[in-house]
């Protein structure tokens, strides 16, 4: 099966919708990116991805829309957006994108996964009542993740939380969240929410793999995607070392 580009790029139109709206991107947008940026691809799904190529601009890096294999190509690094994770796996099995990305992470591509993205990376999920649920994921990350464990929808909220490495609290949006329910020995916490069972884990990092609960692309606050920009240029990528395929 060939992979589809839709619209073809060739007709140069905005393969995302809402993608000119990235023509004002605001004071931080620094037209002239400096050569030797790193690019790093969002994938283009489903989610929310006009957030993170903002931010990613502002971080220092080349944002680059993913919809097919090709896309993966000459990536620097990679972020798995927010969305909804079921719908996200499905569809990059659709897209014949599981195999390569999973391909691409074992040969150490830098990955950085907001909310359904971070699910995305865990090598288990739960449902919101603890017990287990069949859906594709990425994978990459020692770690199991109980989805929507805020509650729903309606129990989305704001709050301030202190991240390692950052040296002022990140205002964190939740959208109906994950935690991080069980993490590896190699998996480094970086931040915990107060809940009423107690801190839970909402930022976490392994190697070159970052997992966000919360959408720090809702923000103004690039600090996350500087952690990532620099996670990127101090990995082995993929691009540096060439992938068989
Ligand atoms: N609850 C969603 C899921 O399980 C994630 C929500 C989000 O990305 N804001 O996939």
């Amino acid at each position: 099966m060939t992979t589809r580009h839709f619209p073809p790029p060739a007709l140069g139109r905005s393969r995302v919708p809402g993608e000119g709206l990235l023509d004002d991107r605001g004071p931080h947008f620094r037209p002239t990116v400096l050569a030797g940026a790193p690019r790093i691809g969002v994938l283009a799904l489903q989610g929310d991805v006009l957030e993170h190529l903002r931010l990613l601009d502002v971080a220092g890096a080349v944002g680059a829309p993913v919809q097919t294999t090709a896309d993966l190509d000459g990536l620097d690094g990679l972020v798995l957006p927010g969305g909804e994770s079921t719908t996200i796996g499905t569809l990059l099995e659709l897209h014949n994108l599981l195999g390569p990305l999973r391909q691409r992470i074992d040969a150490g591509l830098p990955v950085f996964g907001t909310c359904a993205g971070a699910i995305l990376l865990a090598r288990r999920a739960l449902r919101h009542d603890g017990t287990p649920v069949e859906q594709t994921l990425v994978g990459g990350m020692d770690m199991v993740v109980r989805r929507n464990a805020f509650g729903r929808q309606v129990a989305s909220f704001e709050a301030d939380l202190d991240v390692t490495g950052l040296t002022a609290p990140m205002h964190a949006v939740f959208i109906r969240a994950p935690w991080i329910e069980e993490a590896g020995s190699e998996v480094e916490v970086l931040a915990t929410a107060d809940t009423d069972l107690g801190p839970r884990v909402v930022v976490a990092r392994q190697g070159a793999l970052l997992a966000s609960a919360f959408h720090p692309e809702l923000t103004d606050d690039p600090r996350l995607h500087h952690l990532f920009v620099r996670l990127v240029e101090e990995a082995e990528t993929p691009r540096k070392r060439p992938v068989r395929c």
